[in-house]
């Protein structure tokens, strides 16, 4: 770790100001991704800007339109424990859960969520090649041990995976992100905040140096009758998702009126492909319709030598996904799917 200069910010304004324009002056919130990066040199800093002191992003509060405004800096086990976000996101807290440790989830904020990096061997390993941690520089992953990599939306310049279980929720649940910084305020909506890596996977997503996260929007509509998060992992205790799978449907009998379906660990961001979600509208809600959703969804699918698994996988994943998604007793936030 190189020595940094540390910094404390009670709001936005003092945030901004300490980051003064310098990339090398970084934003600490939980501290349980920055913290590791630095240590293992694969970033360095000038000065961590600590925001834990805002007064104003800690909150969960109600909006006017009937959604919900998400704090930057409450922590991921607040967010997931939260009577009001268990009873009327429950896909959220569920997918919150199956992420991380408790121990993790007690400090790890939602702004710090949207923003960690990549789990990907080579890019942790300063001696490699990474063009996401050494633009220019080849990626080790293509050729090399990829069996977490992405099958989705991948360049030749990076086969990287977005690691976060929450944001494939908050992607499902069309979320906002609020965001201030030097030129103002300005929303996001959450599928462009995350980047595909096209030639430039250094670049995570579209928040702009000195601009800080301050909260996060839930629309009114949680899909909090029929909803399911489907975590799959090498070890069920503690892992990143190979493959996950938020679903929300709006259900008329068994007549689906809305499907949102968002997969994780498949690509750079949160992937979801409206034209399955179109498909479904007016279909009965059964394995086949499922089935060819899926089909859809993972069109252009491309695997590698030792990722090819996820194909399959990722459609079997949509397929019981939906099917469970009809059973809202058996998701209540906590509770693990039978694997
Ligand atoms: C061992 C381990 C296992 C994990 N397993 C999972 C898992 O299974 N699923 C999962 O989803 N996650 C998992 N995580 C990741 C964890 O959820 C993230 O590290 C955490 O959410 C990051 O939040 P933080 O507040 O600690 O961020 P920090 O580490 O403080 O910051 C992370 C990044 O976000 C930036 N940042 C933080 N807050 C803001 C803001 N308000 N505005 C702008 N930028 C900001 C920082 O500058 C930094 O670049 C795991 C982490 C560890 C260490
Ligand atoms: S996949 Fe991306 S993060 Fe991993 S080695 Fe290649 S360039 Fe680096």
């Amino acid at each position: 770790m190189n020595n940094f200069a540390y910094a404390k910010a009670t709001n936005a304004a003092q945030a901004i100001e300490q980051l003064n324009g310098n990339t090398q002056n970084k934003i600490v919130a939980g501290g349980t991704n920055i913290n590791d990066l630095l240590k293992y040199f694969v970033t360095q800093a000038d000065k961590l800007v600590d925001i834990n002191p805002f007064i104003d992003n800690h909150a969960i509060t109600p909006l006017e339109n009937g959604g919900v405004r998400l704090g930057a800096l409450v922590t991921n086990a607040d967010t997931a424990y939260n009577p009001v976000i268990e009873s009327k996101y429950p896909l959220l807290s569920k997918a919150i859960l199956a992420g991380a440790s408790a121990q993790i989830r007690n400090m790890a904020t939602n702004g710090g969520n949207l923003n960690q990096r990549t789990r990907c061997y080579y890019f942790y390993d300063v001696n490699t090649p990474c063009n996401k941690r050494e633009p220019g520089s080849g990626c080790s992953a293509i050729k090399g041990y990829n069996r977490i990599h992405a099958i989705l939306g991948q360049s030749e310049n990076c086969i990287a995976v977005f690691p976060s279980d929450m944001c494939v929720a908050l992607a499902a649940l069309n979320a906002t992100v609020n965001i201030t910084g030097p030129d103002g305020d300005r929303v996001l909506a959450f599928a462009d905040y995350h980047r595909l890596p096209g030639d430039t996977p250094h670049i995570d997503n579209n928040l702009k140096h000195g601009e800080i996260i301050t909260g996060i929007d839930l629309p009114a509509k949680g899909f909090e009758k029929n909803y399911s998060y489907l975590k799959l992992r090498d070890r069920a205790s503690y892992s990143f998702a190979l493959v996950s799978v938020a679903t929300g449907l709006d259900l008329d009998g068994t007549i689906i009126n809305e499907a949102r379906i968002a997969l994780g660990g498949v690509a750079h961001k949160p992937w979801r492909v409206t034209a399955a979600e179109d498909f479904l509208k007016g279909k009965e809600a059964t394995q086949d319709n499922f089935a060819a959703a899926a089909d859809i969804i993972l069109q252009g699918a491309q695997g590698y030598e030792y990722n090819n698994f996820k194909i399959p996988l990722a459609k079997r994943a949509i397929i019981r996904n939906g099917m469970m998604a009809l059973n809202p007793d058996s998701q209540r936030p906590g509770a693990q799917p039978s694997l």
